[in-house]
């Protein structure tokens, strides 16, 4: 039985070997800003004010919020 092909998808994080772990962390925790949920909405709210689309989704290696230009989809590590 072959698993169907997903896209873009994150491996769950359990999943990962420490090496992608450092890769995931790199990319989106030391580059990227982290906001708790309150802040994170404020900020969106504000770009949106702007005419800027961003997403956040939650970070389950920082457990806090990144901001992202892609439509959640393309980063959530919970896709099925
Ligand atoms: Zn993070």
């Amino acid at each position: 039985m072959s698993e169907p092909k997903k896209e873009k998808y994150f491996k769950p994080v359990e999943e990962m070997s420490p090496q992608e772990k450092v890769w995931i962390i790199h990319r989106s925790c030391i580059e990227k800003k982290s906001f708790k949920l309150e802040a994170v909405n404020k900020v969106i709210d504000k770009l949106m004010e702007q005419g800027t689309i961003m997403y956040y989704y939650h970070c389950p290696l920082c457990s806090s919020y990144h901001l992202t230009k892609n439509p959640p989809y393309f980063i959530d590590f919970q896709v099925a």
